[in-house]
């Protein structure tokens, strides 16, 4: 068998291990948990360790999201979760890389313990590269919690202001406390200071003593990434800063209407950048970027690569593809593979999703992008 069908019976192994052992309602819990069908986007596959977040951040979509300011309980155990995903087709044990902490905060008390367990038995069951992103403070039992986990974690330990914090981060821990954890736990994994997302006039203004704050504790790698914003967002600023609502809207293409919009602020990342320049600190654009370098893998899936470790180009082979191809049930036509991506012909009438789903498959696997043709 092949490198990518072995991939599938690996995930398909776990799914029946985990079957055996969990009791009937959390299967049936499991079958209708959103982490069997999420699609992973680049960055990964997010994976929710509660529901909600009560740090209330006011730059913060999630609650135009539907979710709550309060944290609550995931409502699976986190057998149930590693089960859910052992489900999802698009999950490539070892490939797909794991995010956690994009729309909760992990580490709040209420749900600590459920997270480490959780990533644990993700890593254990799955060994997906693990990331996480965090304004908690890492202590000992986080950090040594997260080792035993994956000892390749890559954490994100978000800063955006320190002046401005009590008004804009009004119930997460202080920027300092944070970023002197961050420092403690870069001694024992790869961690990196998370500024995103960028508050222009606010985050630039401060950038230089974030930095050396950082630099001082030990902190080595910097993620940067834009504001997204919704009309909620932008309300909640107008709230707390009219003059910041005004500057941000001066950015914008268009009004957010019903959706996030991402803030136009190539300049002030590039302040930000040369900051980091100067204290020598490794930069990275994207948060996929952090997690690959911390797990010495290769990525070019999209045209911010190629990232990586070169050394770790050839997850399988155009033989591999083929095998995958045929036995997705797809006439081949041809396959191009190359450092740079993939290219697929296929034959026959082939529905859309069957495509969309080989296509996000394989780009888990190859860390390629991947072009179909179908005729
Ligand atoms: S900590 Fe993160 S998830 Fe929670 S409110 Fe702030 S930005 Fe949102
Ligand atoms: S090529 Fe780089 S930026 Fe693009 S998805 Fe991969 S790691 Fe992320």
């Amino acid at each position: 068998m092949g490198r990518i069908l072995t991939l599938i019976e690996d995930r398909k192994r776990v799914q029946r291990e985990l079957e055996r052992n969990l009791p009937t309602e959390v299967v049936e819990r499991a079958r209708r948990d959103p982490h069997r069908r999420r699609i992973p986007r680049p960055c990964g596959i997010t994976i929710h360790t509660s529901v909600g977040c009560s740090n209330r951040c006011v730059y913060c979509y999630i609650y135009d999201m539907g979710f709550p300011a309060t944290v609550e309980k995931y409502p699976l155990t986190a057998e149930g979760v590693v089960y859910a995903l052992s489900l999802n087709r698009y999950v490539a044990p070892a490939r797909t890389l794991a995010a956690y902490g994009s729309v909760t905060e992990p580490f709040n008390p209420i749900t600590k313990s459920f997270s480490l367990k959780l990533m644990k038995l993700v890593h254990r069951y799955l060994g997906l590269p693990s990331q996480v992103s965090t304004k908690s403070i890492l202590n000992g039992d986080t950090v040594s919690g997260l080792a035993a986990a994956d000892p390749r974690f890559s954490i994100l330990v978000t800063v955006v202001t320190i002046d401005r914090a009590r008004v804009l981060e009004p119930y997460a821990p202080s920027p300092i406390d944070r970023i002197v954890h961050a420092g403690y736990a870069s001694r024992y994994l790869h961690t990196s200071l998370f500024i995103r997302p960028v508050i222009p006039g606010v985050t630039d203004a401060e950038i230089d003593r974030i930095i050396k704050v950082s630099v001082e504790h030990g902190v080595k790698h910097i993620v940067v990434g834009s504001l997204r914003v919704t009309r909620g967002v932008l309300s909640r600023i107008h709230g707390v800063d009219p003059q910041l609502h005004k500057d941000i809207i001066s950015r914008l293409s268009r009004e957010p209407r019903g959706g996030q919009i991402t803030v136009a602020e190539t300049d002030v990342k590039d302040r930000i950048i040369r900051s980091a320049m100067d204290y020598q600190l490794k930069i990275y654009t994207s948060a996929c970027q952090a997690n690959i370098d911390a797990h010495k893998e290769f990525c070019n899936m999209c045209r911010m690569g190629p990232c990586g470790n070169t050394g770790r180009v050839g997850a399988a082979d155009e033989g591999d593809i083929a095998e995958f191809l045929e036995h997705s049930g797809i006439r081949l036509g041809g396959i191009r593979l190359s450092r740079d991506g993939v290219d697929i012909e296929m034959r026959g009438r082939i529905r859309r999703e069957r495509i969309e789903y080989v296509k996000r498959f394989l780009e888990q696997v190859l860390r390629l992008r991947v072009e179909i043709r179908n005729r």
